[in-house]
C-alpha cells in the first residue's frame, strides 16, 4: 500500500504490506468484474511520479494515501463477469499491486492470445515497454537506413528494444548506461555498435562527439537535464529527437534547466514527445511485427527478477539508483 506523498526521492518505507482477506469471487452486483490472480508486476518509472501529489489533475492522478499502488502486470482470470474475459484467461493490463485484483476499470487491459512466449514478457518486450520502444521508434523518430541513433538509459526496458529496431533498421547505435555490466551488455548481447558509462564521462559533450563524429540523427530520450543538454549540440541538421522521458527529473523539486535550445533552431531539430496509450488501438500490429522477432531469435530481451511482493518495494525503488539490469519485475505468484 502507498503510505503518503513523496517529495524528494522515494524509499521503500513509502510504501507498506498489509493483509485484507478477500472473497475470490466477483461480488454480486459488480456487473462487467473481473477477478484476477497476480503472477507478476511490472516496476515502471512513472510509478514514482504518481507517488508525488499532483499539482494538475489533467497530468496525472496520485495514488490514494493507504490504497495500494497501481501500475501494469500480468495475471490469470479467476472469475468473470465481463464478456471479453472468462475463467482461465492470461491478461495483463493495470492492476493493484495485491495477490488478486478486482478489475472493474479496463483501461488498458487486454487478453493475452499467444503463451508460447514467457508470459511475463507482457509486463515488458510485448506489453506496455515494447509498445513504446516500437512506436517511439518507428514512428516519432521516422528512421532511415544508416542514420546515426543514441538511445540515453539503453540497458533498460525500453532502451534495449529501440537498439535492437534501429539494427534492425540498418542504423548505426550507440547507447548509455550506468555500469560496466550494463555498457558490455549493450554490446555484447543487444548489438549496440557501441556504448560507455555516462558516470564515468567527466564531459558528456565530448563523449557523444567521440561516438557521434558527424552528429546524431536521432537521439531517444529517456533521461533528460544534462543529458539533453549535451545532446542538443551533437545533433546533425534536421535530426529528431523522441522524448519518451527523463529519468533524472522525477524525483527532483524543482527540474534542472536545459540550456542548449537554440540548436534546434539552427539545426532545424524536431522534437516530439510521445505517450505510449496514444498507440493502444494499434497492439495487433505491434505484436505481429514482434512475436516473430522473439521466435526466431532476431531480438534478445532481458529481465531482472524480484521474487515476492514484499520485494516489490526495494525493486521499484531501485529503478533510480540504476539497480535494474534489464526490465525491473516482480513476482507475485506463478503459473
Ligand atoms: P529502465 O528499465 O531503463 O529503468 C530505469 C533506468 O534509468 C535505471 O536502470 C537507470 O539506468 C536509469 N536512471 C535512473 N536514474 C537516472 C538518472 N538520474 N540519470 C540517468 N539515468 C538514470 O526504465 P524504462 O525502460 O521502463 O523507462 C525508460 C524511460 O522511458 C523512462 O524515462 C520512462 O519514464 C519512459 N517511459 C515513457 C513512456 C511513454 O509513454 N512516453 C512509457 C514507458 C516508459 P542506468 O544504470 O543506465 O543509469
Amino acid at each position: 500500500l502507498f503510505k503518503n506523498y513523496v517529495s524528494g526521492f522515494p524509499k521503500e518505507s513509502d510504501m507498506y504490506v498489509a493483509t485484507t482477506p478477500t472473497e475470490l469471487k466477483v461480488p454480486d452486483g459488480c456487473s462487467n468484474g473481473v477477478l484476477v490472480k497476480n503472477l507478476y508486476l511490472s516496476c515502471d518509472p512513472y510509478m514514482i511520479v504518481l507517488m508525488r501529489k499532483s499539482i494538475d489533475p489533467r497530468t496525472f492522478t496520485s495514488y490514494t494515501p493507504g490504497s495500494p499502488i497501481r501500475g501494469y502486470g500480468v495475471g490469470k482470470v479467476l472469475d468473470s463477469r465481463h464478456p471479453g474475459f472468462k475463467e482461465g484467461d492470461f491478461v495483463w493490463g493495470t492492476v493493484g499491486w495485491e495477490e488478486y485484483s478486482l478489475i472493474t476499470s479496463f483501461q488498458p487491459f487486454f487478453k493475452i492470445q499467444d503463451t508460447d512466449v514467457p508470459l511475463s514478457y507482457y509486463t515488458g518486450i510485448l506489453g506496455m515497454p515494447g509498445m513504446t520502444a516500437y512506436f517511439g521508434f518507428y514512428q516519432v523518430c521516422s528512421p532511415k537506413k544508416g542514420e546515426r541513433v543514441y538511445i540515453s538509459a539503453a540497458s533498460g526496458a525500453v532502451g534495449q528494444l529501440v537498439g535492437q529496431f534501429a539494427k534492425l533498421m540498418g542504423c548505426y547505435v550507440v547507447g548509455s548506461a550506468g555500469s560496466k555490466e550494463k555498457v558490455d551488455l549493450l554490446k555484447n548481447k543487444f548489438g549496440f555498435d557501441e556504448a560507455f558509462n555516462y558516470k564515468e564521462e567527466p564531459d558528456l559533450n565530448v563523449a557523444l562527439g567521440r561516438y557521434f563524429p558527424e552528429g546524431i540523427d536521432i537521439y531517444f530520450e529517456n533521461v533528460g537535464g544534462k543529458m539533453l543538454d549535451a545532446v542538443l549540440p551533437n545533433m546533425r541538421s534536421r535530426g529528431r529527437i523522441a522524448v519518451c522521458g527523463m529519468i533524472s527529473q522525477y524525483n527532483l523539486d524543482k527540474p534542472e534547466g536545459v540550456f542548449n535550445l537554440m540548436t534546434v533552431v539552427y539545426k532545424r531539430v524536431r522534437i516530439e514527445g510521445f505517450v505510449v496509450t496514444d498507440y493502444y488501438d494499434q497492439y495487433p500490429k505491434f505484436l505481429d511485427f514482434v512475436l516473430p522477432c522473439i521466435r526466431e531469435g532476431k531480438i534478445k530481451y532481458m529481465e531482472d527478477v524480484s521474487e515476492g511482493l514484499e520485494n516489490g518495494p526495494a525493486a521499484l525503488v531501485g529503478l533510480f539508483s540504476g539497480q535494474n539490469v534489464g526490465k525491473k519485475l516482480v513476482v507475485v505468484a506463478r503459473v
